[in-house]
């Protein structure tokens, strides 16, 4: 079989955990399998070249922090080659670049548009392991180094997975796969032994960080066989498959937080046609995505509110556009509420039952939680809160729906 291995942050965050993946990877090549790895940068590692940059500069230029970022990954990529040479197989440690991921020029959030995967098809005929740094590819006309958004690891190796034709994509994680809810939250949460793809999309897109919502993206449309493993155990872990009948009956599956959101208001904006196309096409077009909305019913026909989210990352770029369009429109003003998260339930089996969200808000506000926006999809719910209650609603939520019983 041909085996596509990556292995998250957590899982290379020193040299005993890098010889622990070198095991690995060397027990599954003498099973009779050819093995590409891919790695994450040591654990913190990014997080702390990102606050190196900040104390440096109020707003790094995003090319220079491109190529910053893409180092951590080139650090483990070598070091995970080396330890595996050391165990006595041949490896070859490949950049983003050395793999050909073609990306385009959308820096810190790039997107894959093509790999030729050419040099690693050939090292794999010649009996090498290849790893490659996770999270960083180039742009084909200048070779600019990009970096494929937070938790971007995930999307190399399902798209090298996918490039290759691998028989199976596991992401070896710190916990046994994808669980009801986060379980360093939750302790009662469930591990899952399969998810659909569509579920496990809506989970990592409302913030269930497990997997990136664009390698799940991606998975699910060329069919990418995945598995989430833990790298400190032989436990199976979970399957992302295509849904089946029997999911259905599941109400809920999981629940999922994000606190990386930030609410921005345009406050008493004219309501006549044309203002929300005018303001989310500025936004649009500084390639911030926009996730909740709400527009207010004005009480006069005069004036309205329109509130929304951004990444947290995204939000003084958001807030400056949209007060630059609050002046040329006229508005009252703009307020940022940066004290939110998103609460969301997903389940496939909404599509077919009813009172689910009802069930979702009751929950909440027998806590005595405020809801302040809400937003929903064929399987999903999703309520804006207050940060302080974030921990409280994911239990509440899993207590109520039950997910903590086997279904
Ligand atoms: P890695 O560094 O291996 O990529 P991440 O930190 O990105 O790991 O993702 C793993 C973490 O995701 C877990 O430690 C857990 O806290 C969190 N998580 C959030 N939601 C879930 C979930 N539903 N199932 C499992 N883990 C979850
Ligand atoms: N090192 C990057 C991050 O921390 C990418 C990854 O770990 O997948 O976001
Ligand atoms: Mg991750």
């Amino acid at each position: 079989m041909l085996i596509v291995q990556k292995y998250g942050g957590t899982s290379v965050a020193n040299v005993e955990r890098i010889r622990a993946v070198a095991e690995r990877v060397v027990r599954t090549v003498r099973e009779g399998n050819s093995v590409v790895v891919v790695v994450s940068a040591m654990a913190g590692e990014t997080d702390k070249l990102i606050e190196l940059a900040h104390q440096l500069s109020p707003s790094p230029g995003e090319r220079e922090m491109d190529l910053l970022l893409s180092s951590g990954e080139r650090v483990t990529c070598a070091l995970t080659a080396m330890a595996i040479q050391a165990l006595g197989e041949k490896a070859i440690a490949l950049t983003g670049r050395q793999v050909g991921i073609i990306t385009d020029r959308v820096h810190t959030k790039a997107k894959i548009e093509k790999i030729s995967a050419e040099r690693a098809k050939k090292a794999l005929q010649e009996g090498y392991v290849v790893v490659v740094a996770g999270f960083q590819g180039i742009t084909e006309d200048t070779g600019e180094v990009t970096t494929l958004g937070r938790g971007g690891s995930d999307l190399t190796a399902v798209a090298i997975a996918s490039a290759l034709g691998a028989d199976l994509c596991e992401i070896y994680t710190d916990v046994e796969g994808v669980f009801t809810t986060d379980p360093n939250v939750v302790p009662e949460a469930r591990k899952l032994e399969k998810i659909s793809y569509e579920e496990m999309l809506e989970l990592a897109s409302s913030g269930a960080k497990v997997l990136q919502s664009r390698s799940v993206e991606f998975a699910m449309k060329y069919n990418v066989p995945l598995v989430v493993r833990s790298s400190f155990s032989d436990s199976p872990g979970t399957y992302v498959i295509k849904e089946d009948k029997e999911m259905e009956n599941v109400l809920v599956s999981g629940v999922a937080y994000d606190k990386n959101q930030v609410k921005i208001t345009i406050l008493a904006v004219p309501d006549r046609p044309g203002i929300a196309a005018r303001l989310f096409k500025s936004i649009a077009d500084a390639n911030i995505v926009v996730d909740m909305i709400v527009q207010n019913v004005s009480s006069d026909g005069k004036a309205t509110d329109i509130s929304f989210t951004v990444p947290r990352t995204d939000y003084e770029k958001a807030v400056k556009i949209t007060r630059d369009i609050a002046d040329e429109l006229g508005a009252r003003g703009v307020t940022v509420d940066d004290n939110i998260a998103k609460v969301s339930i997903v389940g496939v089996g909404m599509k077919t039952h009813s009172g689910v969200a009802a069930k979702m808000f009751e929950t909440l506000a027998r806590h005595g939680i405020n809801i302040m926006m809400i937003s929903t999809s064929e399987i999903k719910v999703s309520c804006v809160v207050d940060a302080k209650y974030t921990e409280l609603a994911v239990r509440v939520l899993h207590d109520a729906f039950e997910l903590a019983k086997e279904q």
